[in-house]
């Protein structure tokens, strides 16, 4: 992360010798110039990052100079998101060297990653869009939640927060708690599944400029911490889901299967049982219509009822 400061003393110091040598057969004019000329060049040197500042708590402020960087994003054109089946998906992502962090490349990354994410969801790991990069972004905007009902926002514990982006991130439940809720992900496009995830975790890494985070995420943005960090690790939420809740989106108000497990926000004590499915011990069965489903990755509801409506074309 100062990176910035030890390249450009060093850089910076050659001409300063190159100029004294040359000026050294005219004996008067030479010494003066350089002098000067060194000065403007180190305070440049110590200039804030180009791209953006992380907080502590994972926040990424992006720098405004950073529009430009996202002109030039745009111009290139997007990355698709890629779907389950492609094999980045079930690989363990690599750690991003920290002195990377702020290099163009990764910069440009985490721009285009938030382009993508702001676009269609709440949060993005770079090996969906083909990087094999620890890397996540995550964001929930009070536009992005317009469509899901005061009750249900209660239930998810979901509040608006702004954009954050981690790098190698380290993820540990902060709570004995859990809960189920319906998940969707990009990378398996028009689906969803219940999902019992930790309902607070701790959340430790680098942010976007290269700065430690350290922060305890919890609600909804927990969840989305939890479904992002799966990705790295090449897993997808339909390793953790209960099987028997699967479904299409425009499917989502159909009645749950009876021996479904309990749905919504109350919690229980206990892991999630990763990679096993969710079970509920307690036979709670019950049929019931799906009320208060929402989404990690894209965003379901309006668009969903569309689709409700649409005839199947195959
Ligand atoms: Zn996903």
């Amino acid at each position: 992360m100062h990176v910035h400061a030890s390249i450009g003393s060093a850089a910076y110091g050659v001409p300063i010798g190159r100029v004294a040598a040359g000026g050294a057969s005219r004996r008067r004019a030479a010494p003066v110039v350089p002098r000067v000329v060194t000065h403007r060049r180190r305070s440049l040197a110590v200039a804030p990052p180009a791209y953006g500042e992380s907080r502590p708590d994972g926040t990424w402020i992006e720098a405004p100079t950073n529009a430009f960087g996202n002109l030039i994003n745009l111009a290139k054109g997007q990355r698709e998101i890629v779907q389950a089946g492609t094999p980045i998906l079930r690989e363990i992502a690599e750690e991003v060297p920290v002195e990377d962090i702020d290099s163009a490349k990764t910069q440009e990354l985490i721009a285009e990653m938030l382009a993508i994410c702001r676009g269609r969801g709440v949060g993005l790991a770079a090996p969906q869009i083909g990087v094999p990069y620890r890397i996540f972004v995550l964001e929930d905007t009070v536009e992005g939640m317009s469509d899901v009902s005061p009750e249900d926002l209660r239930s998810q514990d979901r509040v608006p927060f702004p954009a954050k982006v981690v790098v190698n991130p380290v993820v540990t439940p902060a709570t004995n708690l859990t809960a189920a809720f319906f998940e969707g992900c990009l990378s398996v496009q028009g689906y969803r599944g219940l999902v019992r995830r930790w309902l607070q975790v701790r959340v430790q890494g680098y942010g976007g400029d290269g700065k430690p985070v350290d922060f305890v995420a919890k609600g909804w943005q927990a969840r989305i911490v939890q479904h992002e960090m799966d990705h790295l690790n090449g897993v997808l939420y339909v390793d953790r889901m209960d099987t028997r809740t699967f479904r299409r989106v425009d499917k989502l108000a159909e009645p749950m299967p009876p021996d479904h497990p309990e749905f919504g926000a109350a919690p229980r004590e206990g892991p999630c049982a990763p990679g096993e499915g969710v079970k509920i011990g307690n036979g709670t069965a019950r049929t019931a219509a799906v009320s208060g489903v929402d989404d990690v990755e894209g965003f379901i509801g309006k668009k969903a009822g569309k689709a409700g409506k649409r005839r199947k074309s195959r």
